[in-house]
């Protein structure tokens, strides 16, 4: 669906307007319904009309733009916009809702630039085969209410077959169903045998990926084509993996002079590219090539960081799966070649991901949940730091970087006067507690209230 499609990357907040009004009241009601059905299922939610006020008060709020907490922060919000930010006190009219958080620290809704919404812990092998599209629309659907309510208010969908994640962008922006707002990309672009087709099936059955492309004019094709469905970004492989059979994450797949045809037709479309990339030669052709995003980025060298620095790319690290797997890795029933590509991506990506943010390589969080399970998204947070990027840069990472990346620094990734009112809540201090974020305690989405284990279990006020 273009229509859907292209405002997403290329609207301003000017443009966005005039289509706004009609639509979003007519969304945020049924985004209202549904919440107050999820809330009698058991995630808590809170609902309130389109045009009330409501006003946050917190013990702190974390500003990403600054890296520094500001005290007893007050956050005003009408119909699904942040109005003001001040210190202390608002004007509080008699309708007013005031949600008074207490000690806890609010953040900006968190970014994740990497996850498959669409995949459940085992769905990329053997067992992947039997998981139809339909249904792979509805895991994602089951993942993405799971994900918002770990605090993860934005994701950037990377790959999903038959455009399952269009469908499920579609039905959440539509209020059918909970979850974050989203970036798509359908199918992801790969070679023949690659990391991203399916070789998992022998010669008889002809199979192949939807994305796969060989050769610049089909990959050029296959953009275009993935466009015309609906995707919002495109993905593709540069590099063999871990999870598929039959390649090499130490080679290069695409050709450069195939990544040049696929980023600039992108670019010309005015979608931005996340590449798979894993080995060093591929990083550094895909940088070259000017690709928006490594994502993994496992055996990146001196020479590779440089040029992400000079390129500007950022670097998703994806660094929670590499210590989830090494706990997890034996309940897992996985097939001989994952555990022997493990045990060589597992130590090689958390020294050369530690050079690379010690070198100042600009980051984004992604976590690549469905490799492991969805909602423990937060994990990623915690990960980056023992890999070496402080807090408030891990922080960072997963709010202003990411949604930046995304080309929606415009309306997420920070508390702040016309941004989408995307906020959540943690106890005590993260900063100090990294650990803090795996357990978000409120969930606010375009002025939404999702989950609050906080103002509800307080005594202060939450109407006046
Ligand atoms: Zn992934």
């Amino acid at each position: 669906m273009p229509a859907t499609a292209l405002p997403r990357i290329r609207q301003s907040s000017l443009c966005r307007a005039p289509a706004y009004t009609a639509r979003s009241v007519l969304q945020r009601t049924l985004i209202l319904v549904a919440a107050t059905i999820l809330y009698s299922a058991g995630f808590s939610a809170t609902a309130q009309t389109a045009a009330q006020v409501v006003i946050i008060r917190a013990g702190r709020l974390f500003d990403p733009t600054s890296g520094r907490m500001i005290d007893h922060p007050v956050v005003v919000i009408s119909a699904d916009k942040i109005q003001s930010l001040s210190e202390d006190k608002a004007a509080v009219s008699p309708t007013t809702r005031i949600i008074d958080l207490g000690n806890a620290t609010i953040l900006p809704g968190f970014i994740d630039v990497h996850t498959h919404l669409t995949m459940n812990v085992g769905g990329g092998g053997y067992e992947g085969l039997g998981v139809s599209i339909p249904r792979a629309a509805l895991i994602g659907a089951k993942n993405a209410r799971l994900t918002l309510s770990a605090g993860f208010t934005t994701v950037r969908n990377v790959g999903a077959e038959g455009y399952s994640d269009v469908a499920l962008r579609d039905a959440i922006d539509a209020g059918d169903v909970l979850g974050p707002r989203m970036q798509v990309s359908g199918p992801p672009l790969g070679i023949s045998g690659g990391h991203c087709d399916n070789s998992l099936l022998p010669f008889e059955f002809h199979h192949s990926a939807e994305g796969v492309a060989d050769g610049e004019q089909a990959v050029m094709h296959r953009v275009r084509e993935v466009i015309k469905y609906g995707a919002d970004v495109i993905k593709f492989c540069a590099s063999g993996g871990v999870f598929s059979k039959g390649d090499n994450p130490l080679l290069e797949q695409y050709s450069p002079a195939e990544m040049n045809v696929l980023i600039t037709e992108a670019h010309r479309l005015g979608r931005k590219v996340a590449t798979h990339a894993h080995s060093s030669i591929a990083i550094k052709d895909a940088v070259r090539a000017g690709v928006d995003s490594i994502e993994h980025g496992i055996f990146i060298d001196e020479e590779g960081i440089n040029l992400m620095k000079e390129h500007h790319t950022f670097l998703v690290p994806t660094s929670y799966p590499l210590f989830w797997f090494e706990q997890h890795e034996s309940e897992m029933r996985l097939p001989p070649w994952v555990i022997e590509k493990a045990a060589i991506i597992i130590p090689a990506a958390k020294k050369n991901v530690a050079q690379a943010f010690k070198a100042g390589v600009r980051v984004a969080l992604g976590t690549d949940a469905g490799v492991y399970p969805h909602g423990q998204n937060g994990g990623e947070f915690w990960s980056m730091v023992q890999l070496g990027l402080t807090p408030v840069q891990a922080l960072q990472a997963g709010t202003v970087n990411a949604a930046e990346l995304m080309g929606w620094s415009d309306r997420v990734g920070v508390i702040r006067q016309g941004m989408f009112a995307d906020i959540v809540a943690v106890r005590g201090d993260p900063i100090s507690d990294i650990h803090a974020l795996e357990h978000v305690q409120f969930v606010m989405k375009g002025g939404v209230v999702y989950k609050d284990e906080i103002s509800n279990s307080s005594s202060a006020s939450r109407t006046q």
